[in-house]
């Protein structure tokens, strides 16, 4: 008999979201006329803009006919994508990077998963308590984490979150090789301006790591001081890599398109002490085990660059940007604490009534048929939190406030 993989024995629990959807189920099972509204999972709920839908009309048209037909594309994406996205997203915030250290793919979220691979195996990890899953559960399954032990994993460093430092944290002790950082943060739509990101570039460069981060949701930025991109620090195209993703910003999540920067001037080192280029490894890692995302979808991609593309993406964006005022005004007229949702669809609220985060969860769903996600999920300083998004529809997500206004008449 085969052996299996003991490293994905250490995986806590079911995934985060599975059991939301159980409990939804459940509660649907037992009350079938209840009208569930959805401020949980963070999926985006407004349709792909025109711009969009022609473009990869006009590209499924191409691939019918003979002479525009197309096999498999380029590894790392077609050029005028990649040319797009070096233009708007870097060159114009005077971030200089390189077509060839841009990655095209299928979403951030199998490269966030993905990119370990080209580190060793012994190279610590540290990640943000809270913190998005994925970066925890990849380096479970490859064996960098420990066992779990309480409530973390021995071998990984959590750098815990507190209300009191706006849910950002201190820089870590036990000097990580692997830093995963996510501004604007999923969950507590905390951000790092670029004070606090040049002291986070500077700390990589003294202790030789490297950072991992995950900017899915610059496109949610509103206040200036906030950088968009973590090249905006000047050298940090010697320490980081930086994942995007078109999922939070253009509705594609089904589409499924994002990209990886990889820049040449990361290097990582070898045993005997040798230099090999990031870029390099990553480049290999692809060509080898991944094909690329479709012609059509990155076409699509394309499209989202134009100047129609970017009027009808702001609108979009605008309605998320109501959501995220009509929740943060409806908290604040219950009298609960919350944060986030400036530079962010997601509002990191305080759980009240002495209850803690599931306990919440079931109370909003079984009172006022509202689906949140428990804090705790996030990890234990998510406890006596929960995180409501600004994804779903206006009109819902208004529908919901006024649920919530009703039903909690304690004061947090
Ligand atoms: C949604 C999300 C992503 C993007 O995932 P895709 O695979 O591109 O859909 C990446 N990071 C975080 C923190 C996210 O919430």
């Amino acid at each position: 008999m085969a052996h299996c993989n003991e490293n994905f024995l250490n995986l806590q629990g079911a995934y985060l979201f599975e059991k939301i959807r159980k409990k939804q189920e459940l509660y649907k099972a037992g009350n079938p006329e209840a009208q569930i509204i959805s401020l949980g999972i963070g999926d985006v709920t407004q349709p792909l803009i025109p711009a969009v839908v022609e473009a990869m009309t006009k590209a499924v048209s191409e691939m019918g006919v003979k002479e525009t037909f197309r096999g498999y594309g380029p590894e790392q994406g077609y050029v005028f994508l990649r040319k797009a996205i070096v233009e708007n997203d870097f060159k114009k915030r005077g971030c200089n990077i390189d077509i060839d250290e841009i990655f095209v793919s299928d979403g951030a979220k199998c490269d966030i998963g993905n990119i370990q691979e080209i580190f060793s195996i012994k190279d610590t990890v540290a990640v943000s308590d809270p913190v998005y899953p994925v970066y925890v559960d990849s380096n479970v399954m490859a064996g960098r984490s420990g066992k779990f032990v309480n409530s973390g994993f021995s071998k990984i460093e959590y750098l815990e979150c507190f209300e009191e430092c706006d849910f950002k944290s201190l820089l870590p002790s036990h000097d990580p090789m692997l830093i995963y950082i996510c501004s604007p943060n999923n969950p507590t739509g905390a951000t790092l301006n670029k004070k606090e990101l040049k002291l986070w570039v500077k700390y990589a460069k003294q202790t030789g790591s490297v950072i991992l981060f995950d900017s899915a949701y610059e496109a949610f930025i509103t206040e200036d001081n906030i950088p968009h991109s973590i090249y905006e620090v000047e050298g940090a195209e010697e320490v980081a890599i930086e994942f995007r993703s078109y999922s939070k910003t253009a509705g594609f999540t089904g589409v499924r398109c994002g990209y990886t920067v990889v820049p040449k001037a990361l290097k990582l080192e070898t045993i005997k002490g040798e230099k090999v280029s990031a870029n390099e490894l990553w480049h290999r890692r692809q060509s080898s085990k991944y094909n690329g995302c479709s012609y059509i979808v990155q076409r699509g991609a394309e499209a989202i660059y134009s100047e129609e593309g970017k009027k009808q993406i702001q609108q979009t964006l605008d309605i998320y940007k109501k959501n995220s005022n009509t929740i943060l005004n409806g908290i604040k007229a219950i009298g609960l604490n919350a944060s986030g949702g400036v530079n962010s669809p997601y509002i990191w609220v305080s759980v009240p009534c002495g209850m803690n985060s599931w306990e919440f969860f079931d109370f909003l769903l079984e009172k006022a048929q509202v689906v949140c996600t428990p804090g705790a999920g996030f990890g234990p300083c998510g406890e006596g939190y929960i995180r409501l998004t600004a994804f779903n529809t206006p009109e819902k997500t208004e529908e919901a406030m006024n649920r919530l206004k009703s039903v909690l008449n304690c004061r947090g």
